[in-house]
């Protein structure tokens, strides 16, 4: 069925497109957008049209967005996976995006049979072959706080990329069983000295809520890969070298240029 997907996916590009003055606003609020080859920057848009083509964009509680904001998200969305492909994705539809931070209620059972819940108030959400959630208020500071690296939209949809593999646990899909193995020893190196330098109260560049596991560490750090490549080379650079190999890119090359 490759081919009809394939056609699908042509046919899209032939009849849409994101014209000039939208792509120079959305640069102009999301600062990580800079340096792309012209080339780069053709694909980003294109992958950004098949992205709203294929995924429902699904606002909640009373918010409405406009065609900026929708092209924003998916921008950001794609930016990861400009050298991987809109396959990355595949698999589920719905980006719900809550007026502000939201509250789940989670339940526990431990150890001695006693049920535990409580409620969480996050910013953000993914679920395997679930919809990404996203907060609008978190998502709008987003493009504004690049020096300091978050982006809620880039950390859900780097928890799918990591999904893609099964459960999320900060390996994505691999090439080889090799580089599987590589990739697990270097990241569980520079998340254990992250989490020794959390738990010794040390001021560090990526949120410490980084440490709560791995796949947070590579969401977290992802988001830092995109918005604040030259920290998180200097910090980690084991780990900037193992995401330029992962997904392709060289930011802290591109906005350097
Ligand atoms: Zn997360």
């Amino acid at each position: 069925m490759g081919w009809l997907l394939d056609w699908k996916r042509k046919r899209v590009l032939a009849r849409h497109s994101i014209d000039d003055a939208l792509w120079r606003r959305a640069q102009r609020h999301l600062p990580f957008l800079a340096g792309l080859s012209a080339d780069e920057e053709r694909r980003l848009k294109e992958l950004a049209v098949l992205f709203l083509a294929e995924k429902d964009l699904a606002p909640v509680g009373g918010l409405v967005l406009s065609d900026d904001d929708r092209v924003e998200i998916a921008l950001q969305a794609c930016l990861p996976i400009l050298e991987l492909g809109i396959e990355w994705y595949d698999g589920w539809v719905g980006v719900v995006i809550h007026p502000s931070d939201f509250k789940v209620t989670r339940a526990e059972t431990d150890e001695d049979g006693v049920r535990h819940e409580w409620n969480d108030e996050l910013a953000g959400e993914s679920w395997p072959g679930g919809p990404v959630v996203l907060s609008w208020e978190a998502l709008d500071d987003s493009g504004s706080v690049a020096e300091g690296g978050a982006n809620v939209v880039i950390h859900e949809f780097a928890h799918k990329l990591d999904m893609m593999s099964g459960e999320a646990d900060g390996v994505p899909p691999m090439p080889s069983r090799a580089a599987r193995e590589r990739w697990i020893e270097v990241f569980d190196m520079e998340f254990d000295r992250f989490c020794g330098e959390v738990d010794a109260g040390k001021e560090t560049f990526l949120d410490p809520y980084a440490a709560e596991h791995e796949a947070e560490f590579f969401a977290v750090a992802s988001e830092a890969f995109f918005e604040s490549p030259n920290a998180l080379m200097r910090d980690f650079p084991k780990l900037y070298e193992l995401f330029r190999g992962f997904y392709r890119q060289d930011p802290a090359q591109r906005l350097a240029a």
